[in-house]
């Protein structure tokens, strides 16, 4: 069936000195991994222009992995990936799926929030179709709302707290599951009943994940975009084959809006240099692999590991990325050549804010600002495009500290900036706040978070959704678009790839729109694209009032740009 892979491993197992079933247990096991919806719903996709986008279900393939080479029973796994169906037919595949496998386990993988309206509904299903199968939920989302979560979802049996890997191993190799399940990481209503808080158990050496076996999922069916980036490979027309790694585990560090410390500790785990080479070598020959996306909250942190692996990953000419951004004291003119050397052309800082105050005091991220700017020109002096994340309308945060953020941008001379309005998502201690103080309302309920939405609700602080709303956007324009460093620089090429990466992204971009324009005529280049884009960004602010106004605000409106005269081959 399209999307579900039957893996046996018995063969395999006993290859490997593994104990014989009779003696380890009886029966072979049997595990179903779901990993439940996540995709925007088709209306919704059809409003916004953005690349179809569906990731390798990279949490889903670990733990298949690691039961592949540790699991100390026979087991066949299967993943079925319902984001590869429409949502209509989701009850029927699940149902053929169930009855072509017959598991005993489900493992249903919930990575983000809004999945969690599919839940209930799905394991209603797998227990309609045999109440014995014993239903197991997991991922980022389910951990940092277990407690609510076995409390609403009655047909779901256990839910993982965190790490998977060795504890569905454990599990299955347990001749008495239901007793396997009253102990750590599990949690099932019973360790509710007993106010037991769960505790995860680690994969204590990534060697034992990291060399993900792609061949459990049809790699053909998935699309993975690549971060934003003038230099993006797929802008290029290339045949991007792009994989996701993720090389270490934990954060020493604890930042206010951030559920990752509850996830996976503060310790950091790592694979070998080697071992990542190795995966590296297999995904190139077997995939043809030309761009390798890292998903490590800690890349760099190990400087000298990290400079080991730049200099190993640089014979092969990938295109690299680290989407999930770096923690800048970690670079030194060392690290920036040796990134851009292996592969980075784009280089994404989470800054978080440009003022001493929130970085310290409210984020409690031990970063001072003074250390940005010889970063930044380190980076650049390699060649090497600077973005920065910053998170706007944190409680603490005021007017004073945007407009900090705003003159550090400008100063360090970043070449584009990303912000995010601050999200109380669960398992952060920001959650905490906002639900003691009342910034939140009391029933948020799972999923109820809308992306780019700001939920914050503290007039007392300042902090209102229209008005931090409105300054993250117009911060936005002002730094990316009306003084775009590389429009300043006479750097028309790289601003222009900028312009169309945002329009590729948003097509109702008024904004990418107007300055694509002018830097196609400070080219002198391309007058067909000059006019388009002036028509385009006219059209936007005559059908929008918000872009009308923030086209005011900047004095785009005051003298309206002549058109350029059409292209000799046009009128021809
Ligand atoms: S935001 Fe990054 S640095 Fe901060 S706690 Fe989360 S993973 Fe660690």
């Amino acid at each position: 069936m399209h999307g579900v892979y039957q893996t046996n491993i018995v063969a395999w197992a006993f290859g490997n000195g593994v104990m014989s079933q009779s003696l380890v247990n009886p029966k072979q096991r049997s595990i179903l991994f779901l990993v439940l919806p996540y995709m925007l719903q088709k209306a919704a996709a059809n409003r916004v222009k953005s690349r179809s986008y569906l990731a390798f279900p990279y949490g889903v393939l670990s733990i298949a992995t690691y039961l592949e080479r540790q699991a100390k029973v026979n087991v066949n796994v299967e993943i079925l990936d319902l984001n590869l169906y429409d949502l209509d037919d989701v009850s029927i595949v699940l149902e053929k799926t169930l009855e072509a496998c017959k598991p005993e386990f489900v493992g249903i993988s919930m990575m983000f929030d809004q999945s969690y309206r599919y839940v209930g509904a799905i394991a209603s299903q797998i227990k309609s179709w045999n109440h014995k199968a014993i239903i197991l939920l997991g991922g980022a989302s389910a951990t940092t709302a277990w407690d609510e979560i076995l409390s609403e979802q009655s047909d779901v049996d256990a839910l993982c707290y965190s790490e998977g890997e060795a504890a569905v191993s454990e599990l299955l190799a347990s001749s008495d599951p239901f007793m396997a399940l009253q102990k750590d990481p599990w949690v099932t209503r019973e360790s509710l009943k007993m106010m037991r808080r769960p505790r995860t158990t680690y994969v204590d050496h990534l060697n034992d994940v990291v060399d993900i076996d792609y061949d459990l999922v049809d790699t053909s069916v998935y699309s993975m975009k690549e971060a934003f980036s003038p230099f993006a490979s797929y802008r290029k027309e290339n045949d991007v084959r792009q994989f996701f790694m993720v090389t270490s585990r934990g954060c020493p560090f604890k930042c206010v809006f951030c559920a990752e410390p509850s996830l996976h500790g503060a310790s950091m785990r790592y694979a070998d240099i080697d071992a990542i080479i190795g995966h590296v070598e297999r995904m190139v020959d077997n995939y043809g692999m030309n761009v390798l996306t890292f998903y490590d909250d800690q890349l760099l942190l190990d400087t000298k590991r990290a400079k080991e692996l730049f200099r190993r990953l640089t014979p092969f000419k990938l295109r690299l990325e680290a989407p999930n951004g770096v923690t800048l004291v970690y670079i030194d003119d060392e690290m920036a050549f040796l990134m851009k050397q292996a592969g980075f052309d784009t280089i994404p800082l989470a800054i978080e804010s440009g003022s001493d105050h929130v970085l310290n005091k409210v984020i409690r991220k031990p970063l001072k600002v003074n250390k940005i700017k010889p970063v930044v020109r380190a980076l650049q002096r390699n060649g090497i495009f600077v973005q920065a994340f910053f998170v706007i309308g944190l409680p603490g945060e005021m007017d004073e500290h945007r407009e900090e953020t705003r003159q550090l941008i400008k100063d360090a001379d970043l070449d584009w900036s990303g912000f995010s309005l601050a999200t109380p998502v669960r398992g952060s201690a920001l959650y905490k706040i906002c639900k003691e103080k009342g910034y939140i309302k009391e029933d948020l309920g799972i999923g109820e978070i809308e992306s780019n939405k700001y939920i914050i609700h503290a007039p007392d602080l300042g902090l209102e959704a229209e008005k931090i709303t409105q300054q993250a956007y117009q911060m936005n324009l002002d730094v990316n678009f009306v003084n775009n460093r590389h429009m300043r620089l006479g750097d028309y090429e790289t601003a222009i790839r900028c312009f169309e990466e945002v329009i590729d992204r948003y097509d109702n971009h008024a904004f990418a729109h107007y300055y694509l324009a002018e830097a196609y005529a400070a080219l002198s280049l391309r007058p067909d694209a000059v006019i388009k884009n002036r028509r385009r960004f006219t059209e936007l602010i005559d059908q929008d009032n918000d872009w009308r106004d923030y086209a005011a605000s900047f004095g785009l409106l005051a003298e309206p740009a002549s058109e350029p005269s059409p292209p000799k081959h046009a009128i021809s």
